[in-house]
């Protein structure tokens, strides 16, 4: 797997993934919903200049420019529900990419003990297309798995870009057992670890519940 972790340069980039992490500034929804919306278009331009690209002529009033356009076939999925503003945020520069959905949940048999459910799907061919999977939280990579193995079902994918905000290490091994070599790993950041209930730490706590509200 290739990890472009964007943290390594400094950037704005900085300023909104400290206030989604801030707990004087998270808690804040709609803030948080559309910082993690604007990390998404940041990963997106980064991206996008590992895509195929095409030259077509663009007629101008005055004349002809030539220009090197997105040519491959892209899908974005993400994980309900805490995808959601990343999958905004990637849709923002993306005009044309397919859309997916599908769902993820940790179910717990203890407090330290879960096994991911995957119930809901609802996604296009996948065949001979680019795969863009957001979830903003790479904790254990074990939804990512799940999820991968589900989508499968859909067509041969021809390249997987995952897109998260923040990334745990261990995260980071585990999906690349689960995802071809040539998989992408977009990142804002990542952290060092994990807690006993798989949570990222520092991290920024729950962000499916920071964007939408809790949960029973
Ligand atoms: N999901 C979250 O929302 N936060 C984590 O730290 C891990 C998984």
């Amino acid at each position: 797997m290739i990890v472009h972790n964007l943290d390594k340069t400094n950037s704005i980039l900085n300023q909104f993934v400290s206030e989604i992490r801030d707990i004087t500034v998270q808690k804040d929804s709609m803030r948080f919903r559309r910082n993690i919306e604007r990390i998404g278009e940041i990963l997106s331009y980064e991206l996008s200049k590992k895509l195929n690209f095409q030259d077509l002529q663009v007629q101008t009033p005055l004349g002809v420019k030539k220009v090197p356009l997105i040519s491959d076939q892209l899908v974005l999925c993400s994980v309900l529900r805490a995808g959601l503003p990343l999958h905004l945020g990637i849709l923002n520069y993306f005009d044309q990419i397919e859309n997916a959905f599908i769902s993820a949940y940790r179910h717990h048999s203890s407090p330290e003990i879960f096994e991911i459910k995957v119930e809901y799907l609802a996604s296009p061919s996948l065949d001979e297309k680019i795969l863009i999977l957001a979830d903003p939280m790479l904790a254990t990579g074990s939804s990512l798995a799940a999820v991968y193995k589900t989508l499968k079902k859909m067509g041969e994918i021809s390249q997987v870009h995952l897109v998260s905000v923040i990334a745990a290490k261990e995260g980071i091994d585990y999906v690349s057992k689960h995802f071809p070599e040539n998989t992408h790993l977009w990142v804002a950041t990542i952290d060092d670890k994990l807690n006993s209930k798989g949570y990222i730490v520092p991290g920024l706590g729950d962000a499916g519940d920071l964007a939408f509200g809790n949960k029973l």
